[in-house]
C-alpha cells in the first residue's frame, strides 16, 4: 500500500494529510480486493472506487456496511446490502415478462432505474426522468410524449426539480420504456430514492442578461460524472445539487443539500477580482431549513469536484441506521461545517479557499415571474418565451406542440424551470408572434394571474400514497379563485403539498397549504410568509387545519387584508 501510494501520488502536489488519506485507503483495498481504479481526476479529484465496498458487501465475513454493522442498518440500507439496486436488469426482464408488480424491497430498488410502482394510488408505475440543468431538446420531448402515449397515461408532470415525470406504465412494459430512454440520449437513472436527484440549473444559463456564469454545462458534467462512477449511487439518503449562475430566474439553490451560487469578487480582496461560486450547505426545507453559507469560495471549473468530493464524504459518513437523520444535514450538524470541509478536501486535489460571503458582491435581485411570458435574451434580437404550464399538467399532444415550436421558431431546445413550466429560447424577434400564437393554439398560455404563474404543487393523491389531498386540482382551483377575485400586482408563490415529505416546499411558499385530513375531509395546514433567496423565510402556521371546501373563502379574507395593506414591493413575508 505504502510503495502503491508513493508510485501513484509521489509527487509534491498532495498535502501529508492527503497522503495519509490515501495510504489509509489503500491500505484497506489491498486487505480486501485487487484495486479499483484510483486517480488523480482531470477535475482535480482524488477518486476511489466506492463500487469496490459494495462488492465487499458480498463478502459474508465482513457482515459491514459501509463501516456499520448489517445488523444496525436500516431496512432500506439492508436491502442495497442484500442486492445493489443497480445490478437488476435481469429482474427488470422478469418482472416485464411476467406482468409482475415488485415486491416492497424491490418497490424501494426500482426507484433506482427511476421506475416508482405507486400503489395504493395507481397499480401502475410512473417513470421519473433526469433533465439536467432542465435543458431539453426537441426531439427528447417528443420521445417521452410518445412514451406517454404508448405505454402511458398520454401525459406527463414537470416538477419542482426541473425534470418529467410520466405515469401509468404497466410492469409489462417497464423493460421497453427504459430502452426508450436511453435511445432518446436520456436516463432515469439515480431519479428516485438514496441517489443524487436531477441536477438543477439557472434555466436562462447562456441567455441571460443578467446571468454572471452559464451554469448549464456545470449541471452537465456533474451529470456524466455521477451516471459515470458507481460509488455515486445508494448514498445514505437523497441528495440535491443546483447551480445559481445569479441571473434572473430562481433556482432556489439555498433549498439544495448543495447549493452552488455564482457571485462577483472585486479588486482588494484574497483573491483576484473575477466569478466564483460560494457553496451553500444543507438545504432541507422540509424540516425548516435553508442551506447556509459554508464559507468557502470556488472557482467554476473546481465546483463539479467539490460537489463528487462531497457526495463521496456523505456516502462514506452519513447515518445508515436511522434514515430520519441519514440526509446530509445530520451529518454536518454532528461534525460540523469545518470536520465537513476538511474531509472533503481530502479527496481533492487543490486547497479550499476560504473567503467571507461578505467580500462578495451580493447576487441580483430575481425577477420572480421572469419563468412566464417573452422576455430579452442576452443575444441581440433573440428572445424566450416562458409557457405556463399550471403545476406541471401537461399533455402528450402539448409536448409535441412544444417541441414543434422549440424547433420551427427556436433552436430545438427547451428549458424547464422549477416553477413546474417550460421556456423555449432563441426566438428570433420576427418569430415571437407566430410561436405565442402556436403556444396558445395548444391550449397554453404565456401570461396569467400573478397566483397561478407562481404555484408549484406536487403529485397529490392521483398518484402519491403519502397524500392526504388532491393538490394539483386544489391548487389550481384556488389559484384561479384568487386571481378572478384580485389584481396581485407582485407574484404570491402557493406552494401545495400533499404531506410533510414537502416534495412542492410549502415551507418557502408566500402561502404554504400541507395535506391534512379534516374529519375525514381533504383539507390543509396553512402556512404564511415563506420564500427563497432574496426573501429567504421559513413560512409560519396560520391555520392548523382547515377542509379544502373552506379554504377559498379563508384564502379570500386573507387576500382582502393584503391587497388593503400592502406597500408597493412588500410580499406574504411582511405579513
Ligand atoms: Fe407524495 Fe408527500 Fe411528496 Fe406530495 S409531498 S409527492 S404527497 S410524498
Amino acid at each position: 500500500a505504502e510503495t502503491l501510494a508513493n508510485t501513484t501520488f509521489g509527487t509534491e502536489q498532495f498535502t501529508a494529510e492527503q497522503k495519509e488519506y490515501l495510504r489509509d485507503f489503500f491500505a484497506k483495498v489491498a486487505e480486501s480486493r485487487p484495486l479499483p481504479f484510483v486517480g488523480h481526476t482531470a477535475a482535480g479529484l482524488i477518486t476511489n472506487d466506492r463500487s469496490s465496498g459494495l462488492a465487499n458487501q458480498a463478502e459474508p465475513a465482513e457482515e459491514t456496511y459501509f463501516g456499520a454493522p448489517v445488523s444496525d442498518l436500516c431496512r432500506e440500507e439492508r436491502w442495497k446490502f442484500e442486492q445493489n439496486p443497480l445490478d437488476l436488469w435481469d429482474k427488470l426482464l422478469e418482472h416485464a415478462n411476467e406482468n409482475k408488480v415488485p415486491a416492497v424491497e424491490d418497490v424501494f430498488r426500482f426507484k433506482f432505474h427511476g421506475l416508482f410502482y405507486v400503489a395504493p394510488a395507481q397499480d401502475s408505475f410512473m417513470l421519473r426522468m433526469r433533465v439536467p440543468g432542465g435543458v431539453i431538446k426537441s426531439h427528447q420531448l417528443r420521445g417521452l410524449a410518445e412514451l406517454a402515449s404508448l405505454y402511458g397515461a398520454g401525459r406527463a408532470e414537470m416538477t419542482t426539480r426541473s425534470n418529467f415525470q410520466l405515469r401509468e406504465f404497466q410492469p409489462k412494459d417497464i423493460v421497453r420504456v427504459l430502452n426508450k430512454v436511453q435511445s432518446l440520449g436520456m436516463s432515469s437513472r439515480g431519479s428516485g430514492a438514496d441517489n443524487v436527484r436531477n441536477i438543477t440549473a439557472s434555466p436562462l444559463a447562456g441567455i441571460d442578461p443578467c446571468e454572471l456564469y452559464d451554469v448549464a454545462p456545470l449541471a452537465e458534467a456533474l451529470n456524466a460524472y455521477i451516471y459515470n462512477s458507481r460509488d455515486m449511487y445508494g448514498l445514505p439518503r437523497k441528495f440535491n445539487v443546483a447551480f445559481d449562475g445569479g441571473g434572473n430566474i430562481s433556482v432556489v439553490a439555498d433549498t439544495n443539500d448543495i447549493g452552488f451560487l455564482a457571485v462577483e469578487v472585486g479588486e482588494g480582496q484574497d483573491v483576484p477580482a473575477g466569478i466564483y461560486f460560494r457553496v451553500l450547505l444543507c438545504g432541507i426545507t422540509g424540516h425548516k431549513q435553508f442551506a447556509s453559507d459554508c464559507g468557502v469560495l470556488l472557482r467554476p471549473d473546481q465546483t463539479v469536484a467539490v460537489a463528487a468530493a462531497m457526495i463521496r464524504v456523505f456516502a462514506e459518513n452519513g447515518d445508515r441506521t436511522d434514515r430520519k437523520k441519514a440526509r446530509l444535514k445530520y451529518l454536518v450538524d454532528t461534525w460540523g461545517v469545518e470536520r465537513f470541509l476538511a474531509e472533503t478536501e481530502k479527496r481533492l486535489a487543490f486547497p479550499l479557499i476560504h473567503l467571507a460571503a461578505e467580500s462578495c458582491k451580493p447576487r441580483k435581485p430575481i425577477n420572480r415571474q421572469g419563468h412566464i411570458g417573452v422576455h430579452p435574451q442576452s443575444q441581440k434580437g433573440m428572445n424566450y418565451i416562458g409557457v405556463v404550464v399550471p403545476v406541471g399538467r401537461v399533455t402528450a399532444e402539448q409536448m409535441v406542440t412544444l417541441a414543434r415550436v422549440a424547433e420551427h421558431f427556436g433552436t430545438g431546445e427547451l428549458r424547464l424551470t422549477v416553477w413546474q413550466n417550460a421556456l423555449v429560447p432563441n426566438v428570433a424577434d420576427a418569430n415571437v408572434d407566430a410561436a405565442v400564437e402556436a403556444i396558445r393554439a395548444a391550449g397554453l398560455n404565456i401570461e396569467v394571474g400573478g397566483v397561478l404563474g407562481g404555484t408549484v404543487a406536487c403529485t397529490g393523491n392521483k398518484g402519491c400514497k403519502y397524500a392526504a389531498s388532491d393538490t394539483k386540482s386544489h391548487a389550481v382551483e384556488l389559484a384561479n379563485f384568487l386571481d378572478e377575485r384580485f389584481r396581485i400586482l407582485q407574484p404570491v408563490n402557493l406552494h401545495v403539498t400533499g404531506c410533510s415529505h414537502s416534495c412542492a416546499q410549502h415551507y418557502i411558499g408566500d402561502i404554504g397549504l400541507m395535506g391534512v385530513k379534516v374529519n375525514g375531509e381533504e383539507g390543509y395546514q396553512v402556512n404564511i410568509g415563506g420564500g427563497s433567496d432574496q426573501d429567504q423565510g421559513i413560512g409560519r402556521e396560520l391555520i392548523p387545519a382547515i377542509r379544502f371546501a373552506d379554504l377559498p373563502a379563508a384564502m379570500e379574507g386573507l387576500f382582502a387584508a393584503y391587497t388593503e395593506q400592502r406597500g408597493a414591493e412588500e410580499s406574504f413575508l411582511e405579513f
